[in-house]
């Protein structure tokens, strides 16, 4: 797992990244070995709701689940607030009971999310994918808790205030093999290749491998 992606929606490299799924796709025909699973609020209507809230309960349990998500709040796109933050609330709840961390989905919706996170306590690490937010927000994030996964796009300033200790990488659903992310990461974050890959393996180990 030299350069391990946490976040993916495409299979390239099976032993070193986490693919994320929707409940109603799990289990797909090519069994992933590492996999996340939660009901992103892209894909969430009042309809669908409570099947896909049934489906995420039943399939979670499944020994390639290492993450609940993507879930999380999107402003721009979605249902109405009110619904995306109760299914939030539940995943957040799933998470805790089966001691997984989560995975979020976070589009103009950072106020929510902290106070979210500051009304529900949670113990499991909660990780921001994508995280394209000023240094402001990043610090904001690292000062509440958040550990954030960067990807190919991403402002500068905010990967500089990450600390290695909270930093993830991924490759969501860009093109761009991630060692080249890693490539881009290290130099803008003003550190040696290796010594990235060190140090976001033993975040994935603490986080996503822990006993
Ligand atoms: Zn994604």
């Amino acid at each position: 797992m030299d350069f391990f992606n946490i976040h993916t929606h495409s299979l390239v490299h099976p032993e070193s990244e986490i693919l994320a799924q929707s409940p109603d796709l799990f289990p797909s025909d090519k069994l992933p070995v590492y996999t996340s699973i939660g009901i992103h609020p892209w894909f969430l209507t009042e309809e669908n709701a409570e099947s896909q809230w049934k489906a995420l309960q039943k399939q979670v349990s499944h020994p390639s689940v290492l993450a609940i998500g993507e879930g999380g709040l999107d402003k721009l796109k979605g249902p109405d607030m009110e619904l995306q933050v109760k299914i939030l609330k539940q995943q957040v709840a799933l998470s805790e009971e089966k001691s997984l961390p989560l995975i979020i989905h976070c589009v103009k919706a950072f106020n929510e999310l902290i106070q979210l996170k500051k009304e529900l306590r949670p113990h499991q690490p909660w990780i921001i994918h994508g995280f394209r937010g000023k240094e402001a927000l990043a610090i904001d994030c690292i000062r509440h808790g958040f550990y954030l996964s960067y990807g190919e796009h991403f402002q500068e300033n905010a990967l500089k205030a990450t600390p290695q200790e909270k930093l993830f990488i991924e490759s969501d659903e860009s093109e761009v093999p991630v060692q080249e992310i890693y490539q881009s990461i290290a130099l803008v974050h003003g550190i040696g290749l290796q010594e990235l890959m060190e140090s976001v393996k033993k975040n994935v180990k603490e986080v996503f491998f822990k006993a």
